[in-house]
């Protein structure tokens, strides 16, 4: 088999308006991603999605289709799609960074391999541990009244974990998961996620104040590479410290298990350029006796799917423990599916059908491209 064409849809598909994601990396509100249909000389064609974000990683639907359609065709055109960690290593080589664009190349490679086997990828990767994994959902930096509301539509849901995004204001901060607890109560699972926003005096002050929160774990409170920060706040943090932005690579895993700088390390398929990078992470994690959890960038229904087949088939990685960041599709007004994936309120179900197991509608995708 060999791939004949790379076709790159740049799509915008909004996200729903009570729902936009404000951080300390900015407002996200709208998501401009591209998805990827990989075509091959037998007329299997592999999905992947590339959930870019300029305030994420620096790439944009523009540099991802100019990637797409030049150096990434000259590289994969002609290939065995069969030859995944080859035609990933080549990729590694002439392509530096754009871990959310090299993703989409290795999930539409394993979706073609899937659909050519009959199999779903969970069975490629070496079999399932859970059939469901659990997730949480996710309350942007709104002002108090306006989380407190929020969460109470994902209570009524049935939702089992909450994370609450920090590292704006810091008074705010706490205002803002104290009028979500309010609402929680205190046996809810929680978790909060500063996204970098605190700097390091900020963070040794405003850190012990979370613990009468009873949260379940905290995400990268400070900038990423600072490992002696991260290390030092992990002494004085009330809950275990994760490291999100901090860990893109397999050499930042490495200097996160070397300066015992967090308890656990958050991977996902885009950020880490791939579900074969993100399991090695996973591995890293696991060999420095330190947790691991699926975090996001808010995925649509093709590569909240690559992320389900990673947590299915990982069991270094503990969602029963840390629910996973399986939730985009919640966030957007359409995944682009033509059967959306089940996700929520208290688990994310693992699809069963060959390769990534999910269908793009293409109605909809004609709807949302922005070409
Ligand atoms: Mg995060």
């Amino acid at each position: 088999m060999k791939i004949t064409r790379l076709e790159a849809v740049p799509v915008r598909v909004p996200l729903k308006t009570d729902r936009i994601a404000i951080t300390a990396h900015g407002r996200h509100a709208v998501s401009e991603y591209v998805i990827l249909k990989m075509h091959t000389d037998q007329g299997l064609i592999g999905l992947g999605e590339a959930t870019v974000q300029a305030l994420w990683s620096g790439e944009t639907a523009q540099t991802c289709v100019g990637l797409l359609q030049n150096q990434i065709t000259e590289i994969v055109v002609g290939k065995d799609p069969n030859d995944i960690q080859k035609i990933m290593a080549d990729l590694n080589h002439h392509v530096k960074f754009n871990p959310f664009t090299k993703a989409c190349i290795e999930m539409a490679l394993w979706d073609i391999l899937g659909k050519a086997r009959n199999l779903p990828l969970y069975e490629l990767l070496g079999g399932k541990c859970h059939d469901k994994i659990p997730m949480k959902m996710m309350i942007g930096g709104f002002e108090p009244k306006q989380a407190a509301k929020l969460a109470e539509t994902f209570l009524e849901w049935g939702v089992g974990c909450l994370k609450v995004k920090v590292g704006l204001v810091p008074k705010e901060d706490l205002e803002r998961v104290a009028a979500v607890r309010s609402v929680a109560g205190m046996e809810l699972p929680m978790t909060i996620d500063s996204n970098c926003g605190w700097s390091a005096p900020v963070a040794r002050k405003i850190l012990p104040q979370f613990e009468k929160f009873q949260l379940i774990l905290i995400e990268q409170p400070t900038r990423s590479g600072d490992w002696a920060t991260m290390s030092e706040l992990r002494r004085i943090s009330p809950a275990p410290l994760m490291a999100d932005e901090n860990v893109w690579t397999l050499v930042e895993a490495y200097q996160a298990a070397a300066h015992q700088a967090v308890d656990i390390i958050s991977v996902y398929p885009g950020k880490n350029g791939g579900i074969i990078n993100a399991k090695k992470i996973a591995h890293v994690a696991h060999s420095a006796d330190m947790g691991c959890h699926i975090g996001s960038n808010l995925e649509l229904g093709i590569a909240s799917a690559a992320m389900l087949h990673l947590a299915a088939s990982t069991p270094e990685i503990e969602s029963h423990k840390y629910p996973a960041d399986i939730l985009g599709p919640c966030y957007h007004e359409t995944d682009l599916l033509a059967e959306p994936l089940q996700i929520g309120p208290k688990f994310a179900v693992v699809p069963d059908k060959p390769g990534l197991g999910v269908e793009l509608d293409d109605a909809l995708l004609k709807r949302y491209r922005m070409d």
